[in-house]
């Protein structure tokens, strides 16, 4: 029942891609195959369905942000994070470094615009980018189950290549005095979290790991406190689509965050993780096949939270 559903909803979502395209401003993610389409859905049961083209690969760019973002709550805490970095959706796209200079004490927006999670990182209690980056991996495989997560390096490479925006976003916080620390270092961490590699079965565990409070419905275990995952559930409610973020919750209505290699990772507290593979994007850099996916979802099996 439930893939005949999503098989439905994949259809249904194939429709739009033409009017999408794959990234290009990082050269490797233009390879992406933009009429790929994939959607899986992780009960709280722990069992997982999936549909369309599930072998893609996207690498999963901002949705790594919500694994950095739920490392730091755990070891530095609400407090001491949301005195750095705001809360409160930005109306600009991902990149943007306008409103950082605009107003002072010149801290980023939110956590998961670019200039948030490259601080985000600056917080975390490792000097060195390989140790900084391997406890990022780390969340995500127990995240999503799966040991086998790693990064795609030639993905990686390109993003370092052509990093112009993010390394004026890093060298700009530290400007100001809003990070510390070696900006290329940090921004190497960055890079490669983008760049890990995964298929859309794993986005929706970790999309059903939040559902669950902060516990992996396939392994059992805690990965973030009840109190961390409602916060990462928010923030994706509120800033998970970029400046696309209020009309996603009109038309889909449960939090998600989505990244420039084509998935949405999405989760209903108590329900279910849902995500889409789908490279072709939107103009706001968000997969175009995949919200109509989850628009079509959001209204079959009511998972609207609003
Ligand atoms: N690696 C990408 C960047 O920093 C991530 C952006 C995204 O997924 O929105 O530009």
């Amino acid at each position: 029942m439930m893939e005949i559903i999503l098989n439905e909803a994949v259809d249904v979502g194939r429709s739009v891609l033409k009017d999408g395209s794959v990234a290009t401003y990082i050269p490797e993610l233009a390879k992406a195959d933009p009429s790929a389409l994939a959607v899986a859905y992780c009960g709280l049961d722990g069992r997982v369905c999936s549909a369309g083209d599930t072998g893609t690969k996207v690498t999963v760019q901002s949705i790594s942000k919500i694994a950095s973002l739920g490392l730091a709550l755990e070891i530095r805490g609400e407090e001491a994070l949301f005195s750095r970095v705001g809360a409160e959706p930005s109306a600009d796209p991902f990149n943007s470094i306008m409103r950082l200079e605009m107003r002072a004490p010149h801290r980023p927006q939110n956590p998961l615009i670019n200039s948030g999670a490259i601080l985000i990182l600056s917080l975390l209690p490792f000097n060195d980018s390989s140790e900084r980056l391997d406890a990022v991996l780390e969340t995500m495989r127990r995240m999503s189950g799966n040991e086998g997560l790693r990064v795609n390096e030639a993905v990686a490479a390109s993003e370092k290549e052509t990093s112009d925006r993010n390394r004026s976003l890093g060298y700009f916080l530290r400007s100001v005095g809003a990070m510390e620390g070696d900006v290329e270092n940090i921004l190497d961490s960055y890079f490669r979290q983008c760049a890990i590699e995964c298929v859309v079965e794993d986005l929706a565990v970790m999309g059903a790991t939040l559902a669950d409070g902060g516990v992996n419905p396939l392994t059992g275990r805690r990965i973030f406190t009840e109190r961390n995952a409602l916060i990462l559930r928010a923030l994706m409610m509120t800033c998970g689509l970029y400046d696309g973020s209020g009309d996603f919750a009109v038309r889909v209505g449960f939090p998600s965050k989505s990244g420039v290699g084509g998935g949405i990772m999405g989760s209903v507290a108590g329900r279910a993780g849902v995500a889409v593979a789908g490279p072709a994007l939107d103009e706001r850099g968000n997969s175009i096949g995949g919200i109509r996916v989850l628009e079509e979802l959001s209204k079959t099996l009511s998972l609207r939270v609003l």
